[in-house]
């Protein structure tokens, strides 16, 4: 019998890190990022995978994601993109990478290694290059030289980055150049400075479409678990999660008859439905609702009626043949988590972090 469950392909994962390890120049280092419980399958599980693999880096979000890694025993280093000021002690205590995105944060963490009396400490300075999200201005990498200069008793510099705002789009190609030249004129001063320092810039799309940009170090994240952000790349590579479930019952609804919360499905002629034990709270939006999303039973695909409930969802499978306890398929290597992303006006990245811990996890190797 089957009941709802995510599994993690590792042949899979393996063969997405060599897909792109190709694309790379041999020395380039491989940062993965594992934020988001790994993109809503499991860190642990893929950084382990991952690391056996031979990866560099490893990159989280925030401090938590990083002692949960150091908590499962990984030792390569740690690139925590997005350090809060509350949790810098521990950062310093599990041995993590801060990314420095501003003086407030740069001056709080030596504070931090002042009162750990820990010395020339490692850590990456992060560069506002034109996403206008994190990062030290560019007009500012004299000040920070000199802010480097003064407290090398406490920090190391051991890694320059910026983020790019649309490596996926080539309509926004001359943005992404003028921001890898404004990386460039930063990276050079540097490193006049600082020989031994790692740069870093691209992400996915951006080592698929910048490859002349990877520097010594990429960050990737999306394509190791599958996606490509594009149909060339897709296909190449190997969605690592597969969602399955199961039909619980089976309902038939006569013309006129309604369905679900609110009444918003109405059947206009005899209507076979599938009640599917997977809701909101395990990660299918309510976006996903009246037939912005679909499923796939026995190979057809079975649009989903009406409201999504929090532990449920109903299908249509007026057209299939189909029993209880028959397995559905969510997303998985025929069922691509982009189709149906898109189809609700979102993207896969969106679609696969949203997948709630509530949903049992499957290893498969
Ligand atoms: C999430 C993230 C990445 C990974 O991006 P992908 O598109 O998943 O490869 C890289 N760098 C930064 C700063 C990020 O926040």
């Amino acid at each position: 019998m089957c009941e709802t469950i995510l599994e993690i392909h590792l042949p899979n994962l393996r063969h997405n890190y060599h897909y792109l390890r190709k694309r790379l120049a041999p020395d380039t280092k491989l940062l993965a990022v594992v934020k988001a419980f790994g993109y809503g399958s499991d860190a642990e599980v893929v950084a382990q995978c991952l690391s056996d693999c031979g990866v560099d880096y490893f990159g989280v979000a925030y401090v938590q994601e990083g002692i949960a890694l150091r908590k499962a025993g990984i030792t390569q280093p740690i690139l925590v993109l997005h350090p809060q000021e509350p949790n810098l002690q521990s950062l310093i205590e599990y041995k993590l990478t801060p990314g420095l995105y501003s003086q407030r944060i740069l001056e709080a963490f030596i504070d931090a290694l002042k009162q750990h009396e820990t010395e020339m400490y490692p850590v990456h300075i992060k560069f506002n290059t034109g996403l206008n999200r994190l990062g030290f201005q560019p007009d500012e990498t004299e000040r920070l030289l000199d802010l480097l200069e003064e407290n090398k008793k406490w920090i190391s510099l051991n890694g320059v980055y910026s983020h790019l705002a649309a490596s996926d789009d080539l309509k926004e190609d001359s943005f992404t150049k003028a921001q890898l030249n404004k990386f460039d004129v930063i990276a050079d001063t540097i490193k006049a400075v600082y020989p031994n320092t790692l740069f870093h810039v691209l992400n996915t799309s951006g080592v698929l479409n910048y490859p002349q940009a990877q520097y010594n170090m990429v960050r990737t994240g999306i394509s190791l678990y599958g996606y490509g952000n594009t149909p060339e790349v897709d296909i190449q590579l190997k969605p690592i999660i597969t969602l399955k479930t199961v039909i619980s019952q089976l309902h038939t609804l006569e013309e006129g008859a309604s369905l679900g919360y609110n009444r918003n499905f109405v059947a206009t002629t005899k209507t076979r439905t599938a009640t599917l034990p997977l809701g909101h709270a395990d990660g299918i939006g309510r976006i996903y609702g009246n037939g912005n999303g679909f499923v796939w039973i026995h190979g057809k695909k079975a649009p989903i009626l009406g409201n999504v409930c929090m532990d449920m969802i109903m299908v249509d499978v007026t057209n299939i043949e189909c029993y209880e306890g028959d397995e559905v398929i969510v997303i998985g290597p025929n069922a691509s988590a982009e189709a149906l992303a898109n189809h609700a006006g979102t993207i896969s990245y969106e679609f696969i972090t949203g997948l709630s811990q509530r949903i049992q996890r499957k290893v498969i190797d």
